[in-house]
């Protein structure tokens, strides 16, 4: 039988937690002939009855064929120990007072602490998804407490945001969803992000923005950028199944391939596109498989293109310089 690959994850009973432990173990991560074994945080092992322990009997119940072991961890060295594929999706919500820079550094701690306990007991060749806001300053933060593995090791989740723009493209021109390719997004997870239309193509063939209405160009950008607010308004909650299903995408085309589709994955700059190096940056990348990705290299820029990228860039640096004493 195949050896079950070992899965950690973090934040196993929030919202996201929830709807992604079950998809993993359906086999959505990584199809249905491959064996998974699920590691999750348990911050509550001490209490007779945490919560961890009724999703795990609630998994056990599903009857998961691909489902080898699931083991409640206590503390974050249990849980990365030999981790091959890591979720990082726990962090404080903001509190009542809380400004960003408060949340900044409360979550910077967490993601600190993982990563140091990946650099000393996760596998050489672990790929870390950081999905816990901000994402992308989480997931630098973990990357530079993890000096002895290799940046490219570490990511964040944008690819939601990639998500939401190919459906509402989908939606306005009327085509099935899958036919949409080559919408990606810049940046940062938050309303900087710059989602990019430039280069879309529906069906193979490349769409120009004379297809659409400028009222819906104008509107584009924002849409994208404030889905997740929409969504608390309508639900009454944050986004949740499409941000695991969106983790799921991420993490499945990053380790086995996206098919010569361009994905977005925030991933540490390599200078392109005057990123300073090491940024954990949204990029376009192309994944060959065998957990790889190429950021895509010399897209043409216009100067609204720059100035948008200068904007979420400067953000980024900004959140980078208000962690940096949680930075080696
Ligand atoms: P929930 O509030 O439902 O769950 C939060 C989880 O984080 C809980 O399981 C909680 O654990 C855990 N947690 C809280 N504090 C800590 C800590 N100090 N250390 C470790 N874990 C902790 O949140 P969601 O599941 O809805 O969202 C999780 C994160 O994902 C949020 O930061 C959210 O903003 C982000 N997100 C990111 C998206 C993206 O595209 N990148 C999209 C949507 C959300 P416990 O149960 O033990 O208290």
């Amino acid at each position: 039988m195949t050896r079950p690959i070992r899965i950690a994850v973090t934040g196993p009973c929030g919202q996201i937690g929830y709807s992604l432990l079950f998809r993993i173990a359906a086999g959505d991560l990584f199809g249905p002939n491959q064996p998974v074994e699920l590691r999750m945080l348990d911050r509550n092992s001490a209490e007779q009855n945490s919560k961890l322990k009724g999703v795990m009997m609630e998994l056990s119940d599903c009857a998961f064929p691909l489902l080898a072991e699931m083991t409640a961890c206590p503390d974050e060295k249990t849980l990365f120990q030999d981790a091959e594929c890591v979720f990082l999706v726990g962090a404080r919500p903001r509190g009542p007072g809380m400004d960003r820079a408060d949340l900044l550094t409360a979550n910077g701690e967490i993601f600190q602490k993982q990563g140091r306990a990946l650099d000393e007991v996760a596998s050489r060749d672990v790929r870390v998804c950081v999905v816990g806001n901000p994402c992308n300053t989480n997931a630098y933060i973990a990357m530079k407490n993890a000096p002895s593995l290799a940046p490219h090791s570490f990511s964040a989740l944008m690819r939601l945001d990639q998500n939401r723009a190919m459906a509402r493209v989908a939606e306005k021109l009327n085509v099935p969803v899958k036919t949409v390719e080559q919408v990606f997004v810049w940046g940062n997870h938050s309303n900087t992000m710059y989602p990019d239309l430039r280069f879309l193509r529906t069906g193979g063939r490349r769409v120009e923005e004379s297809a659409f209405d400028q009222e819906w160009l104008e509107q584009f950008v924002p849409n994208v950028a404030t889905r997740g607010g929409q969504i608390i308004k309508a639900r009454g909650a944050s986004s949740a199944a499409s941000a695991a299903s969106a983790a799921i995408d991420h993490m499945r085309d990053w380790i086995l391939g996206a098919e010569g589709k361009i994905t977005t994955m925030a991933v540490p700059s390599d200078g392109s596109y005057g990123i300073p190096e090491g940024l954990m940056f949204g990029f376009p990348c192309m994944c060959p498989g065998e957990g790889q990705y190429q950021i895509i290299k010399d897209l043409p820029m216009t100067p609204e293109v720059k100035q948008r990228l200068v904007v979420t860039r400067d953000e980024l640096l900004a959140e980078v310089e208000a962690v940096k004493h949680l930075l080696p």
